[in-house]
């Protein structure tokens, strides 16, 4: 059973089963942006194993774009996860949520290409090089 919460601990949830797919810092700026730090980790966990335990009512989300759903705590501001109307069976958690270890390490470095420039990757880790470091806005 691994746990988690946001920052001020009223949005808290368990997962009764493992961390399915790979663990992966990803650089992608919507991740940046998405969780405010550098850039981001996530793991896929099953929708069934997932269960929010307190706080429910403070859990917000906005869609990221059409069936993209990123839910945060409205408490506090925590991204916590994300769900796709695609994918309904799965979630993306935001590893920086959990209060546990979940026995496994990340194995890769996704949209590496899109690292800021003050971010090292780790030369243990494979990464793919893909993207661009920010964002078009004009
Ligand atoms: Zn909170
Ligand atoms: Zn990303």
């Amino acid at each position: 059973m691994l746990h988690g919460s946001c920052a001020c601990g009223r949005v808290r949830y368990e997962i009764d089963g493992e961390l399915v797919g790979p663990m992966s810092h990803c650089h992608c700026w919507q991740c940046r942006k998405h969780s405010g730090a550098s850039f981001g980790t996530t793991c896929a966990v099953r929708s069934d194993d997932f269960r929010i335990t307190a706080g429910e009512a403070e859990l917000r989300y906005w869609e990221s774009s059409p069936g993209i759903r990123r839910h945060f705590a409205g408490c506090c501001g925590t991204p916590v996860f994300k769900r796709l109307d695609a994918i309904p069976q799965v979630l993306g958690l935001r590893l920086g949520t959990l209060d546990c270890d979940p026995g496994r390490r990340v194995e890769d470095q996704v949209f590496a290409g899109s690292r800021v420039p003050w971010v090292e990757l780790d030369p243990r880790l494979p990464a793919d090089e893909e993207g661009a470091p920010f964002p078009e806005r004009g």
